[in-house]
């Protein structure tokens, strides 16, 4: 007789790809498309962006998390399929060491905590296996083990509405046979969309460049993702955007992309792959160095310890604002820490800014005639000024002190769309209300 009680199922899995080839989210799709007779979906799949800072990521640090609602007689053939597909689809690379957690009921207060670690700083993988035995998670890997860690950050990661906030991403695939073809958008219909949908939708042509930044280069199968506050926006401006290749599948994910939620949990101190969060005080006038990079220094102010701060190259204009800074201006730096073995320091390499107090400078020009107002010249060594046109000269004149127009003002600075980390929130949705609850609207996936 089947055992009709129903249980919380969630399914986290991570790092099945490779720059070869794969995405998770694909993988995703593919076991929705084969567990969606079973079980009752109640979320989206959770697209969950962790630390962006880990080295061994291999495009946007992303996990995917699914909550579904299972008959306890079903689970085991729930996770069976599941191992079969990461077996199946994940890429083999050395660098690609998948993971899947499956954990069932209530999501303990300590596996959210683990999430948020997640977010900002670096777990071992025996972190994670420890912390998978402890709670009883069901869990299986492949290669070192690595996988486990994002896994188990993806269902801890819940994006509790009323609590937290979270966006969609509907990506579109392509056919196999279309995957190593240049991908071809019809930038007409895509402009029209944008204009059309937004604010409801973001970041889909960059301001900066007008480049369109909905899809990826890359040999993996997304054929482009569009990013938004509603799916059934989403689901409307798919069909808007046209493309020359057919679109094989599609899934809608909920996703903390464009939240900052790893700048909520981040620390002002300075540990190397973390996110970073603190106030500093610039030092130094920042330079440019080869490759266009802008490299600022300054110091912590809660402790003064040294740092560098970096825009780099891609943050085309965000980088002017770097450039304008000068010793004893005060920002709010968000970012990644890195540290630079060659000059045996740290650096933060900059999301976004905030320049919160901008300091008077002054430069000293000669100045001007009393009587025909012209620019004077010194008349040598403590011997004042002189007018070379009139004739006036006075021993005690002195250079005059002029402030600096900084042609700068406080604020939050972004780098442009095409350069913005997928976590970082960008402008347009600053100040939003936090969305109170979030609806499976039908058609959220195809295959
Ligand atoms: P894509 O975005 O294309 O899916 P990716 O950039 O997500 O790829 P992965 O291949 O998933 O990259 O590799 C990221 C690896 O880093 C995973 O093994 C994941 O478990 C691990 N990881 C994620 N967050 C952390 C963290 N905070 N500390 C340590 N390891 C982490």
């Amino acid at each position: 007789m089947s055992d009709l009680r129903e249980t919380t199922v969630h399914i986290g899995f991570d790092d099945t790809d490779s720059l070869r080839g794969g995405c998770t989210t694909f993988l995703a799709l593919r076991l929705v498309e084969r567990i969606s007779n079973d079980v009752e979906f109640l979320d989206y799949p959770r697209l969950i962006r962790n630390n962006p800072n880990i080295p061994w990521k291999t495009r946007g640090n992303g996990a995917i998390g699914l909550t579904l609602k299972v008959e306890e007689d079903k689970i085991e053939s729930i996770v069976e399929r599941a191992i079969n597909i990461l077996n199946e689809m994940s890429e083999e690379n050395n660098n690609t060491n998948p993971g899947l957690v499956i954990a069932k009921g209530e999501i303990p207060q300590e596996l959210k905590q683990f999430s948020y670690k997640a977010l900002t700083e670096v777990i071992s993988i025996e972190t994670a296996k420890d912390f998978a035995e402890k709670f009883c998670f069901k869990h299986y890997t492949i290669g070192n083990g690595r996988g486990l860690i994002g896994s188990i950050a993806a269902i801890g990661n819940t994006l509790q509405p009323e609590c937290e906030d979270f966006t969609y991403e509907l990506l579109t695939y392509r056919l196999p046979q279309n995957i190593k073809k240049k991908r071809e958008i019809d930038y007409e219909s895509l402009i029209q969309a944008d204009k059309k949908y937004s604010p409801q939708v973001f970041n889909n042509i960059d301001e900066e460049s007008n480049n369109i930044i909905i899809a990826p280069a890359g040999p993996d199968p997304v054929l482009y993702g569009i990013r938004g506050e509603e799916p059934t926006i989403l689901l409307e401006m798919m069909k808007k955007i046209k493309t020359k290749e057919q679109i094989s599948a599609y899934c809608i994910f909920r996703t903390n992309q464009a939240t900052d939620q790893h700048f909520e949990y981040a620390s002002s101190d300075v540990v190397n792959f973390n996110v970073f969060k603190g106030e500093i005080k610039v030092t130094e006038k920042p330079k440019v160095i080869p490759g266009g990079h802008v490299i600022s220094h300054g110091e912590l102010l809660k402790n003064k310890s040294k740092v560098d701060i970096a825009a780099f190259e891609p943050s085309k204009g965000f980088r002017d604002i770097i450039k304008k800074l000068l010793p004893e201006d005060r920002i709010m730096a968000f970012g990644g820490v890195k540290y630079k073995k060659e000059f045996k320091g740290f650096t933060i390499q900059l999301e976004k800014c905030e320049i919160l107090s901008i300091a008077d400078h002054f430069k000293e020009e000669s100045p001007f005639c009393p009587s025909c107002n012209n620019r004077m010249v010194s008349n040598g060594l403590n011997k004042g000024y002189k007018c070379r046109k009139c004739g006036y000269k006075n021993r005690e004149s002195t250079k005059v002190r002029k402030p600096i127009d900084r042609k700068l003002s406080r604020g939050l600075y972004i780098p442009p769309a095409q350069a913005q980390r997928h976590l970082v929130k960008p402008h347009r949705r600053n100040n939003l209300p936090l969305k109170n609850s979030f609806v499976l609207i039908d058609n959220w996936w195809k295959t």
